[in-house]
Order: structure tokens, then sequence, then C-alpha cells
């Protein structure tokens, strides 16, 4: 029996499309799509009968009906970090970050829908992820990197037998190049930003802290923001839970201070974000200029009561080092919101309220910088 897939919608003008026939953006506005689809809330959630993955909250994503493309990912501990903040261990993934999540959708769904060609575009962790589970779903794949992108992470994604592609240029020259080709006929765009699938996997981050917590959610979810794929999945989800009576947290996106659009558009009420400069920032993981779903992030972090934190980069080495001294190597991206919210940080922005904080990418991935 086949599942129909739920369809894309545009969140700026509501134009609808099939995602089997649906060009990878709004052909209205250009935009990123949204997904129509929403959980009943009054189907059960049952994640202990399910399968050892994020598969196991089924009833909430998007692909009914049988999965066939995991590698366990999820279910990542849960550990205190002083009194009032806990840290989730999103690093113990596959491929070693959060963006798993979002892979692992993104390639069952092109599973099902049989591409001649899978594209993505990423300098980083994404295209890792997607490499490894187009792998692991037997689909090639091609990443298109901007020139520059580190040897460890290109030798992975042509290790996962990923063509990688440079592109001269920075990162939007890459994203370009894999644009033109995603509207070739016969492509899926495995796009972390544009193809929301991939946010309805992120969102199992937030389902995974409700049912480590014992069915609540913390007064603050700290989450580093570039393009917004774990935020915004983290929203989906705080939504779909407040639906089932679940009381939501604030919202507070953490951004490095180098890179910060979206944290500048919060500080002076802009309900989207003006293009930044790309200057040079230990937390390349969230440096993002110009993110496409910059409205989006705005109005989630406004909806929810919550703010934005900036971190100078001397604050991102402190928090990577004070982690270590814990027990805990992350990658400087992931150690920003430790970093904003931590002890280190001068402000207490917490002030006593109960938080979780992501840790999202492992320290090999990056060394430990100067
Ligand atoms: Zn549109």
């Amino acid at each position: 029996m086949t599942h129909a897939l739920p369809g894309y919608v545009c969140p700026e003008d509501e134009t609808r499309a099939d995602v089997r026939t649906a060009p990878w953006c709004c052909p209205v506005c250009g935009g990123p799509w949204d997904l129509d689809f929403t959980p009943d809330p009054a189907s059960p959630l049952a994640p202990d009968a399910g399968p050892p993955s994020l598969w196991r909250y089924g009833g909430a994503l998007p692909l009914p009906g049988a999965f066939s493309v995991t590698m366990s990912e999820g279910r990542t501990p849960l550990v205190p970090l002083g009194e009032r903040i806990h840290a989730k261990l999103d690093f113990l993934m596959p491929t070693l970050s959060f963006k798993d999540r979002g892979a692992v959708m993104l390639a069952e769904l092109a599973r099902r829908l049989g591409p001649e060609r899978v594209v993505a575009d990423s300098s980083g962790n994404a295209g890792t992820a997607i490499a490894a589970y187009c792998a692991r779903a037997g689909l090639t794949c091609e990443v298109f990197v901007p020139e520059g992108t580190s040897a460890k992470k290109t030798d992975q994604m042509r290790a996962h037998g990923a063509a990688v592609r440079v592109v001269p240029g920075g990162r939007e020259a890459a994203a370009l190049a894999a644009r033109a080709e995603a509207d070739l006929p016969g492509v899926f765009y495995a796009s972390h930003v544009f193809n929301p699938y991939f946010l309805h996997g992120t969102k199992t981050y937030v389902y995974e802290v409700w049912e480590e917590l014992g069915g609540r959610l913390p007064d603050a979810l700290v989450l580093p923001v570039g393009n917004g794929t774990l935020l915004l999945g983290a929203a989906l989800a705080v939504r779909e839970l407040a639906r089932r009576g679940v009381r939501p947290p604030q919202l507070i996106a953490v951004q490095a201070e180098a890179v910060a659009p979206l944290a500048s558009a919060f500080a002076s009420g802009a309900q989207d974000a003006a293009p930044v400069p790309e200057l040079p920032t230990l937390a390349e993981g969230i440096a993002i200029p110009a993110p496409p779903r910059a409205r989006q992030i705005l109005a989630a972090v406004r909806a929810s009561g919550g703010t934005f934190l900036t971190v100078p980069e001397p604050a991102l080495r402190a928090a990577q080092r004070d982690l270590a001294r814990r027990g805990l190597f992350v990658e400087p991206t992931a150690a920003a919101c430790w970093a904003a919210v931590g002890p280190l940080s001068p402000a207490d922005p917490l002030k006593g309220r109960t938080a979780v904080v992501p840790l999202c990418g492992a320290g090999a991935k990056a060394g430990l910088p100067e």
C-alpha cells in the first residue's frame, strides 16, 4: 500500500505543490517551502513501542508507512551541566552532528520519490550527513561545496560515494550551482534549508527532550542559529506538543557576534534580516549572512517570548575548552549555546530558569582552535 506524502505549502503566499512534481522552491516568491502537515494530537505518542531510532516518533513524522532508511539515529543522551541546564549530546549521531535528524528524512523521501539524481550543497555537517544517508538509502548524490571546504569533510563525502563538486567562490556560489542543477528534470534537491522534510526530522530533538524530562519541556530551549534548521524544527515540535497540552518553552537563539543578521534584526524589531558581511568566525556552522528562512526564525522566537543572544569569538573558544574539561569535546559552533547561557556568560540570561542546550557537533570534526 502506498501512502500519500504531505505536500508543500509556501508560508508567504500559500502556494501549494505536490511533492512528486514540485520545484525546489515556491515558484511565486522563490522562498523555501513549508509542509502541509500537522500530526493528529489525538494519536498516541508511544516512543517506547517504536524502533530504536527517530522513527519511533513515526506518528508525528510526515513519512507514513514503512521506512527503510535508518542508522539508529536519535535517542541521544541528556546530561546535566550544572543545576538548571541539561546538555543534549547530539554529537553522538552516526555522522557526529544533529544534521542526521534531517538527513535521514530527506534520504527516505528521496528513496520514495526515486529521482534520477540527488544534489545538495553545504560546506559542512549537512553535506556529510546527506552523503552518508544517501549511501544508506542506495542513492548516489552530488554535493556542491565552496572551494576551501575542509578536506576532512570532502574526504568523508567521497568515502560515502558522493560526487563532490568544488565551486569557486563562497557558500552562496555553491548553493547557486546546486540550484541550477536542481532546476533540471529528474533531480531531487536534498536541501537542508529549502526542504521542509528536513525540519520535521530535526523536530525529533524536542520530542526526545520531552520524553527524557518525563513528559515536559524546560523553561527555555537554547539553540544555535545560522539557517535555523534546528530552531525551526524545535518550533514545530513545540507547537505540536502544545496541542497535546505540553507547556511551550521560550526559544533562545544564539548567533556568533561576527555573523549575526538575525540577532540584529530581532534587536531592531524587523520582520526580516538584512544580509551582513561574512566575517570569519570559529562558529562556521552558524555563519550564514543571509538565511532564507529569516522571517520564520524571527517570528518563531518572538512568538515564544524568547530572545537572541550573540557570542564573541573569545567566548566560543573558552566555552569549547570549558566543555572539554567537563568531558565533552564539541566543535566551536556547538559550544556557542554554552558560551551564551553557561557559567562563563557574564549576563546570566537564564535568571534561574531551566534550559536544554544542544551539543550538536563533535570536536573531532574541527579540532581545538588556537
Ligand atoms: Zn511563495
